[in-house]
């Protein structure tokens, strides 16, 4: 029998459970027995498959037809040393692949170990009470709660539903959403049955309880999965533009190389000699393990953020999050504490504070009423655990206050609700008494006093007339200026005979108004703060009353002016697309009793006006808006899981100030990258010079191309690293945002690693080089043998030299203006790391001899590595007095000194 033709007592039934749930002992042998509750993700590709990728990448390419060269030339021409160049270069290859292959390995198990901060978490009934749980681990009979927000975590029956709708597009690709019931249905198909709710689909409004018949693989989500399931991680645009860029050099290297050659060739050189120094030029150029650098930073950047309690979900965010310009924010729980208490009420025709309520009959009766209203009228039943209530924050104040009012224990049983949702802006809840069917409503003043036509005052129940209704909305004026969230609340008897289907809101009598006290977070103001030195512009979106957005925007520091521009939901409905974007140029502006529906429209209007959007969203309705913007940002503790689904970034404590922290890692990675591209840049030079000077001179080859190779694959790559690492400058929010399409590597950048740190240490390597040659007796016009040992000396200290510069260089590429001994650069002990692991490489070069063998080098004495001192000194000087004068620069254009 198919489980949807059941009815709710047999579909229990036949899964061995109750409307209590399982029991915990029955539910820990049922996970033996079925398993964890989890879709499998299917292997992107198979491991083999994505390590053989590393070697036939076109650099891997590049690198194989040098190798294929210099192998050809050894059978040529024996014994010119090209043999151990080739299985030099097969052996590059191997080491930069395995270490690119580490480097992605390293960075997808960072993001892998991101989401598991964030498990999903269900409610649960296990011996007839409700709990938090993984939805790992449910099983097959476990009754489950869901709501708003929710999303299905395995394939269940309704057993019983309050305005239940789902949205099932994830598995039948139909987005409208499909009103839950629990009665049979006679649908064969499981997509279709309104009793079923699938896993993977969304509850988009109501509530109910479903128990499990299928989980993990078992799901037709599962079933699907292998279908839905997207081939591997984004690729970020940074990372395109890395890879476009390497791509570039490497096709500019090969272009030098037949350049080279042909002028080698023009010249008389012999062809091996020639063909060697082609392949130099190509190997000192083609930028290896750049890619993988880059993918490395971006997911330690993504470490940093998930310390800072931002949990980035996908690669592409961390680089928008540094380019952002404008933040749109809501209010309640981002900005404000979400920690409600009632503090003042308007009940009986006057505005009392919630501490010193009035206490005359009539009085009595309408707090009564207000009171009874308020502690029933809550969305979520508070779950009440350890006699704490828990739930939306104003619920449970709402129906703390009602029941300091009522009594607990007095509250009548609910049979239907119309649900709240932020374009009603109330909900309303209709309840059983011994007086008959009533209804209590509770919402947004201008929503819910239109439904009224009585309110209930110190005379008793009279008239809402103009003269009533312009006192009610001075109290609202009051409550709402001193920045409270005001609720309205009213009731009605439904008659009998129309009972609760008539679920009609009109004709209500106003009980009172509830003004709710929610503090800013203290540390917002100062983020706030941050964000308009950085450049960023906030904008406050808020479903609120004006007023009380405005006095909460002038607490935080948001609004400073005295006329800020307000822009209601309803005035928004009325623009067109030109006046919003018109609108949005105000200095400082605010939206207020806006619908989450509307959040989209103010993304795209900013987007279209150039703006890089970041935009905060916890509800189902706000997920197309987090989708749209260019950084979605989710609430990880009040969010639905829809929201977060539809985010790229989830707030761990869904504070504002952390998406400043965000965005601050977000620069700070950008200018990582250009650290470690200028690094890694300079020392291109002193290899390329070296074979320019051969060909040129006439003059013996300064270093071998297994040399060039210690450094881009070897020395180089743990201090570029460590540069990727680097935590974030303290100037790097008092700068404006990154233009959108500013590329990574500038004309400017180039310059300062080629012409001015390329050529300091190019200058170094060829004169150390010269030095221990002259040392040896070389004069100009001789060329040693291949294995003369002067001439192997004079090339490991050219090897030394650019390698004891790089070390220099290390730290004057941390920042591009500030001083290298400035206090303000953080401590970096992967910096130190980096410099042990360069220095211990070359003392193995140049000491051990297996790195002798391995590098072509000899021992050096102490001399070589003095004669690199001044040249390491002149460079690090000329570097700070290029630091001081465009810092000097800055100051005198009002800039911040950062280049
Ligand atoms: P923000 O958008 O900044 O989070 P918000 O929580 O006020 O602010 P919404 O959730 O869209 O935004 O709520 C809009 C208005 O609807 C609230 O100001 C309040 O008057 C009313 N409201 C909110 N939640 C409820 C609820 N559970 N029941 C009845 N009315 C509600």
């Amino acid at each position: 029998m198919r489980i949807q033709s059941l009815a709710v007592e047999a579909a229990l039934r036949s899964l061995n459970s109750t409307p209590g749930g399982l029991t915990a002992t029955e539910a820990a042998r049922r996970l033996l027995e079925y398993g964890p509750n989890r879709v499998e993700r299917v292997a992107a590709a198979p491991l083999l498959h994505r390590l053989g990728r590393e070697f036939t990448h076109f650099f891997a390419l590049v690198l194989w037809a040098a190798a294929v060269l210099a192998l050809s030339a050894e059978y040529f021409q024996p014994g010119e040393g090209m043999g151990r160049l080739g299985i030099a270069i097969v052996g590059v290859i191997v080491v930069n692949g395995l270490f690119s292959f580490w480097q992605e390995y390293k960075a997808e198990r960072a993001l892998a170990a991101l989401r598991q901060l964030l498990p999903p978490k269900v409610t649960v009934w296990r011996d007839g009470a409700a709990t938090q749980r993984a939805a790992d681990l449910l099983v097959p009979g476990d009754v489950v709660s869901l709501d708003e927000g929710d999303l299905v975590p395995a394939d269940c029956r309704v057993i019983d539903s309050l305005g239940l709708r789902v949205n099932t597009a994830t598995v039948t690709g139909e987005s409208r959403p499909r009103a839950c019931e629990a009665a049979p249905s006679q649908e064969e198909s499981p997509l279709f049955a309104r009793n079923l709710l699938l896993a993977g689909t969304a509850v988009v409004s109501g509530q109910g309880r479903a128990v499990v018949f299928a989980t993990g693989m078992r799901t037709e989500f599962g079933r699907i999965a292998h279908l839905t399931q997207s081939a591997g991680e984004a690729v970020s645009p940074l990372q395109r533009e890395i890879v476009r860029l390497s791509r570039l050099v490497a096709v500019l290297a090969c272009g030098l190389g037949v350049l080279f050659f042909s002028i080698g060739h023009a010249l008389g050189m012999p062809f091996w000699a020639n063909l060697l120094f082609a392949i130099g030029i190509i190997v000192a150029n083609v930028p290896e393990g750049l890619a993988p650098t880059v993918t490395l930073a971006l997911a330690m950047a993504t470490q940093r953020m998930a310390r800072r309690n931002a949990l980035v979900r996908h690669l592409p965010a961390v680089e928008a999050l540094g380019a952002a310009t404008v933040i749109c924010c809501d209010k309640t729980g981002t900005l404000t504490q979400n920690r409600m208490a009632v503090r003042r009420v308007w009940v009986a025709g006057a505005l009392h504070a919630a501490d010193a309520l009035p206490s005359t009959p009539m009085a009595r009766e309408a707090l009564q009423a207000l009171g009874s209203n308020a502690a029933i009228c809550h969305n979520l039943a508070p779950n009440v655990s350890g006699g704490e209530a828990q739930g939306d924050p104003m619920e449970v104040a709402l129906a703390a206050f009602g029941g300091t009012i009522v009594g607990r224990g007095e509250l009548m049983h609910r049979i239907d609700e119309i649900p709240f949702d932020s374009d009603r802006k109330r909900m309303s809840v209709i309840c059983d008494s011994h007086e008959g069917a009533r209804l209590f409503c509770k919402g947004a003043p201008e929503t819910v006093m239109p439904c009224c036509n009585r309110a209930m005052t110190a005379q008793g129940v009279v008239e809402l007339d103009d003269a009533l209704r312009t006192r009610l909305l001075a109290a609202l004026e009051a409550m709402t200026d001193a920045g409270l969230r005001v609720l309205a609340f009213a009731h009605r008897s439904l008659r009998s005979g129309t009972g609760w289907a008539a679920r009609d809101e009109s004709g209500l009598v106003l009980s009172g108004l509830i003004g709710l006290e929610d503090p800013p977070r203290p540390q917002v103001p100062a983020a706030i703060a941050r964000c308009a030195d950085a450049g960023i512009r906030v904008i406050m979106i808020t479903g609120d009353h004006s007023h009380t957005a405005l006095a909460i925007a002038r607490e935080i520091g948001l609004v400073k002016s005295g006329a800020p521009a307000v822009v209601s939901g309803d005035s928004l409905r009325r623009m067109s697309e030109t006046q919003l974007q018109i609108a949005l140029d105000a200095r400082e502006i605010l939206f207020a009793r806006v619908a989450a529906e509307q959040k989209m429209r103010i993304v795209e209007a900013l987007q279209r006006k150039g703006e890089v959007v970041a935009v905060t969203g916890d509800g189902v309705n706000d997920a197309p808006a987090l989708k749209v913007a260019d950084i979605g940002i989710a609430m990880g503790r009040t969010g639905t899981d829809v929201a977060k689904a539809a985010a790229d970034v989830v707030l761990l404590d869904d504070n504002f100030s952390t998406i400043v922290d965000a965005i601050e890692e977000g620069r700070a990675v950008f200018d990582n990258i250009r650290k470690f591209l200028t690094y890694i840049l300079s020392s291109n030079i002193p290899e390329i010079v070296p074979y320019l000077a051969y060909v040129l001179f006439r003059i013996p080859l300064p270093l071998t191309i297994i040399q060039i190779l210690a450094v881009d694959l070897g020395t180089d790559i743990l201090p570029a690293l460590a540069l990727g690492a680097e935590k974030p400058d303290p100037d790097v929010m008092r700068r404006p945002p990154r233009p959108r399409g500013e590329h990574l590597l500038s004309w400017g950048l180039l310059a300062r690693a080629y012409l001015f740190l390329g050529l300091f240490e190019a200058a170094a390597a060829m004169s150390v080089f010269f030095l221990v040659l002259g040392d040896g007796g070389w004069q100009y016009g001789e060329l040693p043998g291949a294995t003369d040992p002067d001439y192997l000396r004079a090339t490991t200290a050219c090897l030394a030299a650019i390698v004891a510069m790089q070390v220099m260089n290390l730290f004057l590429c941390r920042h591009p203006t500030r001083s290298s001994l400035s206090p303000a650069l953080a401590r970096n002990p992967l910096l130190w790391a980096g410099i042990a692991t360069e220095g211990a490489l070359i003392l193995f070069i140049v000491y051990t001899p297996l790195g002798n063998w391995l590098f072509g080098a000899l021992p050096l004495a102490l001399e070589p590595w003095l004669y690199v001192l001044p040249f390491a000194l002149a460079m690090w000087l000329a570097d700070e007095l290029r630091k001081l004068w465009l810092r000097h620069r800055a100051r005198r254009r009002g800039g911040s000194g950062q280049g």
